[in-house]
């Protein structure tokens, strides 16, 4: 199969969907890749290098789409609103579409990609099971988003995080205050204590307790409920329960010198768990890195993608962080893909993706988004109300929703 690996639009997103190591394990396997020049460039994988690993390169986008049957992206429509759209008019119903798509906060890639009549796949979808892990490349994104908040944290605030003795006094150590320990949390945590921090986590899963103290922090005891958990995800929580979790959370966060926010529910508004009035309770020179920004922010100050001042305090709404981070991110991003790969070719007959996929396989049956002009996936259906997986105009749409 030819594989083509289009150069991102999305302002910003220096990430590439496969590396040149990736495309060399591929290209044992028996397919061949196709590479839009330059696409790899600002992640740090120059055109040589994916022609030393066997790959061609084009310098015609069109001519990426016109040969290869499977297409993989980083951001495909629906994950680049303003630039997603412009691949569209290259689409054919035998091709496979690999990315992320955003598809239970907007319904356009669901729309657009069944009405072009592709086989597509949203890797936002992938299940959070233990099978499925190494095909995640939102945990693996997570990962480093968490490890690099606290740099940033590190960054911006006026201190430094661990405790020294010098001759000329003692430094004490900083305390960082992590609010939401999944994947994000638990790395931001990892990190902190690293820099030599005082750390604490929170989170309203009891599984995520022993995991912040398994990296050595302390739990921040709060007598709130544990909502339960779906797909791997916690449930999302009522105003009421936010509100009883700010009020316990005010003493905690007014004693911290940087609060990363990470608490999140997937297809959900973030939770707000800090408010204006908590953030004035902050000490001045104090840091948020609200990781949530981008589904409304933890804090209720937060801005998407600005960094926001309040009596000393910043509040940072960082977006697209792993973009920060393209050569690892990449790498991880595009191994992660070649493990989804790997399981597509083992449970579909045609080593092209076109016939025979096993859609009782609960990886694939998930992750599928549109398949023969349909909108396949369940969850997306239920979100956008897409009746007997029929395709809805715009305006049923609005009236479904
Ligand atoms: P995750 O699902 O692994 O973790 C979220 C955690 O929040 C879970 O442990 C959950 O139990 C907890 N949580 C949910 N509601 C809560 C509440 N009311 N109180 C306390 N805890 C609560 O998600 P993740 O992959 O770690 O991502 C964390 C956040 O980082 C998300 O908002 C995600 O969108 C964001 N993110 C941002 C970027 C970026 O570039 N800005 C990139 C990746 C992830």
């Amino acid at each position: 199969m030819l594989i083509g690996i289009p150069k991102e639009t999305y302002p910003g997103e220096k990430r590439v969907a496969l590396t040149p190591k990736v495309c060399a394990q591929l290209i044992k396997l028996g397919h061949q890749v196709l590479l839009e020049g330059g696409a790899g460039e600002s992640a740090g994988f120059s055109d040589p290098l994916y022609v030393a690993a066997g790959v061609s390169v084009t310098h015609k986008r069109r001519e990426v789409f016109e040969r290869c049957d499977l297409i993989v992206q980083v951001r495909g429509l629906g994950a680049n609103p303003a630039r997603g759209s412009q691949d569209l008019e290259f689409l054919r119903p035998d091709h496979t579409l690999i990315g992320l798509a955003d598809p239970l906060t907007v319904s356009v890639a669901a729309e657009s990609y069944a009405s072009a009549g592709v086989t597509s796949f949203a890797l936002e979808l992938i299940p959070r099971t233990t099978k499925a892990q190494s095909m995640d490349v939102l945990s693996s994104q997570a990962t480093l988003v968490g490890y690099y908040s606290v740099i940033q944290a590190a960054t911006a605030l006026n201190k430094i995080f661990p405790m020294l003795m010098t001759a000329a006094g003692t430094v004490k150590a900083v305390k960082v205050l992590v609010l939401g320990a999944g994947v994000a949390g638990l790395q931001a945590i990892a990190t902190s204590k690293r820099l030599g921090a005082i750390v604490h986590g929170y989170d309203l899963r009891p599984a995520a307790m022993e995991q912040i103290q398994s990296l050595g922090a302390k739990v921040v005891p709060l007598e709130i409920e544990n909502p339960g958990e779906s797909g791997g995800y916690a449930k999302a929580v009522t105003e009421d329960v936010q509100e009883r979790q700010r009020a316990q959370l005010a003493k905690f966060v007014s004693e911290s010198d940087v609060v990363v926010c990470t608490a999140a529910v997937p297809g959900k508004r973030a939770p707000l768990l800090i408010s204006a009035e908590m953030v004035r309770g902050m000490k001045h020179g104090s840091v948020i890195v609200d990781l949530a920004a981008e589904t409304g922010g933890n804090c209720e100050l937060t801005q998407a993608g600005e960094t926001v001042q309040l009596g000393g305090v910043s509040i940072l709404g960082p977006l697209n962080v792993p973009s920060e981070v393209p050569f690892h991110a990449s790498e991880l991003f595009a191994q992660n893909i070649f493990n989804f790969l790997t399981h597509l070719f083992q449970h579909t007959k045609d080593q092209n993706l076109r016939e025979g996929l096993n859609l009782q396989d609960d990886i694939i049956s998930k992750t599928l988004l549109t398949r023969d002009y349909q909108v396949t996936n369940a969850q997306v259906r239920e979100t956008f109300g897409f009746v007997d997986s029929a395709i809805l105009s715009p305006s049923q749409l609005v009236a479904n929703i």
